[in-house]
This record gives structure tokens, C-alpha cells and sequence, in this order.
């Protein structure tokens, strides 16, 4: 039974059945392979990224308008306080004017160029004043836009977040349900034969075992030559083949065309 073991070349057997539930097996890992890429690639995950990034940039933005606002307010208050001085001062020239209590025409004039002096510094200080208030409005607006557009991002973000989780979690329940269906297809699988495998697989691109179907590796999709499906056709049902062309486990199926 069987033909001698030769190490290092296709030493095992295995019953034709068992030699087609590798294939089954093969077709699981694949579509486990799929799903393992696709969680790396779910499209979620790098728009997150990208919204991140936005948003670290919007929040320094924001802090720099909100520092802005805050330096204005302080201006604003100073040249509030500066204009009520020269008002207050202006107001108590006045009153001493109206009272009636100055003298001499030599202090009247004296007090009546103050107040016209305080005339004009309130006028410059109002206006600089108005000018700090335009500025204030201005970047208290830019603050609210970019806060607004901050909420929003957050909004946005937390959506996409749950839409990568909602796809981690589909992913991760199909990958539970194949490796389920692996563990009972794999069983009566030898070990020594999903090792084989395993190392083919690895070293082939994920495909460590194929059918023969028609006379072609479908690992490689070769046609085999004659010569080489004669051997194949000379060997015991349970022998465990390789394809010459690839290297991958080839194993004959009802329309292997040998
Ligand atoms: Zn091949």
C-alpha cells in the first residue's frame, strides 16, 4: 500500500475525501484572508484619520481665535475706560463752567480750551474705541465659526466612528462564523497535512492547496504535461501530491481529466 516515503517530497497520505476537505478548508482561509483585509481597509478608518487631523488643526485654529477675542475684550474694556475718564473729566469741567464759580476770564478761558481739548481727545478715543469693538465683533464671529465647525466635525467624526465599529463588528462576526466552519472542516484533516499546507500556503500567496481539474493546476492554472499526469495517474488515490509547476498541494478531484 502506498509507495515509500520520500522525505522532503510529498511524504504523506491521505484518503480522497479528506484530500478534498483541504480544499474546502482553502476556500475558507481565503475568504477569511478577504475579511482580514478588508477590516484593515475599512474605508472608515482613514476617513477618521483625515477627520482627526482636521480637527487637531481646527482646534489649534480655534485657540488662537479664542486668545484673539480675549486680548480684544481686554482692549475693548481699556479703551472703554479710557473714554469714560476723558468723559468724566469733561463733565466735571463743565459743571465747574456752569456753576459759575470761575472767576477770573483768564481761568474761564483756561477752562473753557481744557474742555475743548477733552472734546477732541474723546472724539480720538471714541474712535478708537469703535475700531477695537469692529475688531472684537469680527474675530468673535471667526471664533463662533470656527467653534460651530468644530461641533460639527465632532458630530461628524463620532458618525464615522460608529460606522467602522458597525463594520468591525459585521467583519468579526463572519470571521467567528468561518473559523467555526474551518475547526469542523479541518477536523480528520492529519496535522502533518495542515502543516504541509499551512507552510504551502505561506509560501504561496495565501493558496497552499488546489484542485486538478482538466489537467490544470488551479493553484497556477498550468496545464500539467503528459508525462506528469501519467505519474500522477500511476499513484495510489491516498498519495498526497505536489504541483510540479507551483509546488502547492495538488489534489485530484472527479474531474481532474487523468
Ligand atoms: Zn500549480
Amino acid at each position: 500500500m502506498g509507495e515509500p516515503r520520500r522525505p522532503g517530497r510529498d511524504p504523506l497520505n491521505a484518503d480522497p475525501f479528506i484530500q478534498l476537505r483541504l480544499l474546502d478548508v482553502q476556500a475558507l482561509d481565503l475568504r477569511l484572508d478577504q475579511l482580514a483585509h478588508r477590516r484593515r481597509t475599512v474605508p472608515e478608518v482613514s476617513e477618521g484619520e483625515r477627520l482627526r487631523a482636521e480637527r487637531a488643526k481646527l482646534a489649534s485654529e480655534l485657540a488662537t481665535a479664542q486668545a484673539q477675542v480675549s486680548d480684544l475684550t481686554r482692549e475693548q474694556r481699556k479703551a472703554e475706560a479710557d473714554v469714560e475718564q476723558v468723559r468724566t473729566r469733561r463733565a466735571r469741567d463743565e459743571q465747574r463752567l456752569q456753576s459759575g464759580q470761575v472767576g477770573s476770564a483768564r481761568d474761564l478761558q483756561s477752562l473753557q480750551s481744557e474742555i475743548e481739548s477733552l472734546q477732541r481727545r474723546q472724539s480720538d478715543l471714541e474712535d478708537v474705541e469703535l475700531d477695537v469693538m469692529e475688531r472684537l465683533e469680527a474675530a468673535t464671529a471667526h471664533e463662533q465659526e470656527l467653534s460651530a465647525r468644530e461641533t460639527e466635525l465632532g458630530t461628524k467624526l463620532a458618525e464615522v466612528d460608529q460606522a467602522r465599529d458597525r463594520a468591525y463588528a459585521e467583519i468579526d462576526a463572519e470571521v467567528d462564523r468561518l473559523r467555526r466552519e474551518r475547526t469542523d472542516t479541518a477536523a480528520g484533516v492529519s496535522d502533518d497535512l495542515l502543516k504541509l499546507y499551512e507552510k504551502r500556503r505561506a509560501q504561496h500567496g495565501g493558496v497552499g492547496a488546489a484542485a486538478l481539474r482538466q489537467r490544470r493546476c488551479e493553484g497556477c492554472r498550468m496545464e500539467l504535461d503528459a508525462r506528469y499526469l501519467g505519474q500522477i495517474a500511476a499513484k495510489p488515490d491516498d498519495a498526497v501530491l505536489s504541483c510540479e509547476e507551483c509546488g502547492r498541494i495538488l489534489i485530484r478531484t472527479l474531474e481532474s481529466g487523468v
